[in-house]
């Protein structure tokens, strides 16, 4: 038996893109308003100090994710950023940009609609020895 506390902080930005590959629609500009899930996780909180009891403050998710979203985001032309603008890409980048202020981030979660969502991770490959190949993730390089 392990334990694990997963921490999820909610976050909604509105922003445009346009999918120019996109056989549909969405290769016309249009708009979104995307919400953002980041989610730490942990096996031991905080035995004392301020943050007795927690895994992380809350604060400091708002603090790593708003500046990221304020900056590159929130009323933003997607396209602008160094990736194709999918919900996929972007989950990917966003996961990318934060990951070095968050260290025990465990998932990113991008809701392009509110039935539409796209979730992204990434783990250290020695959580997967022993898993059937097929369901290995990718590896990506150190
Ligand atoms: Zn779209």
């Amino acid at each position: 038996m392990t334990r694990l506390w997963t921490v999820t902080k909610c976050f909604t930005f509105d922003a445009a893109h346009k999918l120019t590959e996109h056989d549909g629609k969405c290769c016309i500009l249009h708009g979104h308003t995307y919400k953002l899930e980041i989610t730490v996780s942990g096996c031991e909180l905080a035995e004392s100090g301020s943050k007795q009891g927690m895994l992380i403050d809350f604060g400091e998710i708002k603090k790593a994710v708003e500046p990221l979203i304020d900056t590159y985001l929130d009323h933003c032309f997607l396209n602008d950023l160094s990736v194709y603008p999918t919900a996929e890409n972007l989950a990917q980048w966003i996961w990318k940009c934060l990951a070095p202020k968050l260290p025990n981030l465990c998932e990113v979660v991008l809701w392009e609609t509110p039935d539409s969502r796209v979730s992204y991770s990434e783990y250290a490959s020695e959580l997967w020895v022993g898993m059937p190949s097929g369901l290995k993730p990718v590896p990506i390089g150190p």
